[in-house]
């Protein structure tokens, strides 16, 4: 045979024997490329008083399936364990019994609490869970559409305070040291179950994903196909849109395994003979008002995120800024009532996109 027959010839084998070698690999493992990552999204859920979805990044369907149903698997247990409207929760039952009685809670709970008490300290009492009676009195005022009178304030801020909130780590029981005490998880449920939710999908074998309840949101490792980051939308407290946060965002942030929670007067409000009051209320004095009218925390974890969030609304633009700057990896935007400007940590910049 002629030397370039031969060359032909040897080609033509080796680029047969490539095509088997694909053939046979191709029918083994399904795919002839490096598996390449999907994503897959729950869709929005009701749950906790609001919508909620996990999206999952993984190397197979299978796999991102699992991780979104663990993922919205833990935010029922965690609104089971902790919403006051179940009658049959952790909560409502502390509510119930818990000035009787030490009330045995399950570890989660706990944890919420022990969490809670120590945001009380750090914000001198801008948060605090132990808001219920007065989120009550100023829900029957809505009702009433008739502002709380001064002494009914009082009455209710006699039953509120943390210190008045009595945790034993040994047996896992909650006591109150006031009858009239009532816990309201509102403002740390839900970053606590974003929190659980991730841990979830991370143990479920994602290898990233993101995980939003009402607009607060956790993401973590590699982003969707097509994407090289996280970025996430934080609403305009002036064009709210629809409950699932449709209208255009007003700063879009760059999140590399970072939560961000958002608190505002802006979506969740009572409306009292034509005045607007925020749903978040500063237990000093019972009023329901802030001079800020959206405030977004970024942090690692989603619960502190959201407890730092409703805080900083009670503490206003000028403590809530001193505050956030001295804790470590976590940032705040501010956006005042009256807008004319943000109001922004020092490392906040480096979370937006545009
Ligand atoms: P968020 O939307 O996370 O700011 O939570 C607001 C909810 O937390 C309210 O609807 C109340 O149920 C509850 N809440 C109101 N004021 C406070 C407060 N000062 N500390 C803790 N929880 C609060
Ligand atoms: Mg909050």
């Amino acid at each position: 045979m002629p030397d370039n027959k031969r060359i032909t010839v040897g080609i033509l084998v080796g680029v047969l024997l490539v095509l088997a070698v694909c053939f046979v690999l191709r029918t083994k493992q399904g795919s002839l490329w490096p598996a390449a990552r999907i994503k897959l999204d729950s869709g929005y859920h009701e749950v906790m008083g609001t919508f909620g979805r996990a999206v999952a990044v993984a190397m197979d369907k299978e796999t991102a399936q699992k991780c979104t149903r663990a993922a919205l698997e833990q935010i029922e247990m965690v609104d089971d364990l902790m919403s006051d409207y179940k009658q049959d929760s952790q909560i409502s039952r502390l509510n119930r019994d818990a000035f009787k009685q030490p009330v045995k809670v399950d570890k989660d709970t706990f944890e919420v609490l022990q969490k809670s008490i120590e945001f009380s300290a750090l914000t001198g009492g801008a948060f605090d869970v132990t808001v219920g009676p007065l989120v009550d009195v100023w829900r029957c005022a809505a009702e009433a559409n008739s502002a709380p009178t001064e002494a009914e304030l009082q009455k209710a801020r006699a039953a509120v305070g943390y210190e008045k909130l009595i945790l034993d780590a040994n047996d896992l029981t909650v006591r109150f040291s006031v009858e009239a005490m009532r816990l309201d998880l509102g403002a740390i449920a839900k970053g606590y179950a974003i929190d659980k939710a991730v841990a979830a999908m991370q143990t479920a074998g994602a290898i990233g994903g993101m995980v939003d309840i009402g607009g607060d949101i956790r993401c973590f490792g590699a982003p969707p196909p097509g994407k090289d980051r996280w970025l996430i939308g934080v609403q305009d407290p002036e064009k709210t849109g629809d409950l699932l946060g449709a209208a255009e965002p007003l700063l879009v942030l760059k999140l590399t395994n970072a939560a961000i929670a958002t608190s505002g007067d802006y979506r969740r409000f009572a409306l009292i003979q034509g005045k607007k009051y925020s749903h978040i209320i500063d237990v000093g004095t019972g009023g329901a008002g802030s001079e800020l009218s959206s405030v977004t925390i970024i942090s690692s974890s989603a619960t502190d995120a959201d407890a730092l969030a409703t805080a900083v609304s009670v503490m206003g633009a000028r403590k809530g800024l001193a505050l956030i700057e001295k804790l470590p990896n976590t940032e705040a935007i501010l956006i005042p009532s009256r807008r004319r400007k943000f109001f922004k940590t020092s490392g906040a910049e480096k979370h937006i996109e545009y």
